[in-house]
């Protein structure tokens, strides 16, 4: 057996607190995966926002456009750190990024832990981050057709 998949075989609470870690990191990319899919997939909104219209970019205050700051950039926390607003400009920023953190970085330590350190728990991982990022762009997408129709600008809070 590898050396690895033994370590975190012996120790499930090692494999427990690397796969939350993981999941926290996951749960921050799962963000911008909803931010950012929608907007790439729009011609129009892709022109529209040239800081968001790839992957690479790094984080940026969607009010300013300055870029996020790496201790700022810490998943969960670095929000509270902020207490919520930009750094830069004192805007708001949603309370649904640390807390799709959150939940990522909780169901995959639940994962880890249900399934130990296997193939299974590894696919159920991806397939519950693939349903965190869906979920989030399904809700977006539902607001913002919403929004057109009532005539008021889109947004989530
Ligand atoms: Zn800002």
């Amino acid at each position: 057996m590898h050396s690895i998949a033994m370590a975190m075989s012996l120790h499930p609470g090692m494999w427990i607190c690397y796969a939350t870690l993981y999941g926290l990191i996951i749960g921050s990319f799962c963000n911008v995966l909803i931010y950012r899919l929608p907007i790439m997939s729009d011609p129009e909104r892709r022109s529209a926002n040239p800081r968001h219209r790839n992957l690479t970019r790094r984080s940026a205050c969607p009010a300013c456009g300055n870029p996020i700051r790496w201790r700022h950039n810490i998943p969960v926390f670095g929000w509270f750190l902020l207490s919520g607003h930009c750094h830069d400009c004192g805007e708001p920023i949603s309370g649904r990024y640390p807390a799709i953190e959150f939940l990522s970085g909780l169901g995959t330590g639940l994962i880890a832990w249900l399934c130990g350190f296997t193939w299974i728990a590894g696919t159920a991982m991806l397939a519950f981050w693939a349903c965190i990022t869906a979920t989030g762009i399904f809700y977006d997408t539902v607001n913002r057709y919403f929004a057109f129709l009532n005539g008021r600008p889109a947004g989530f809070d």
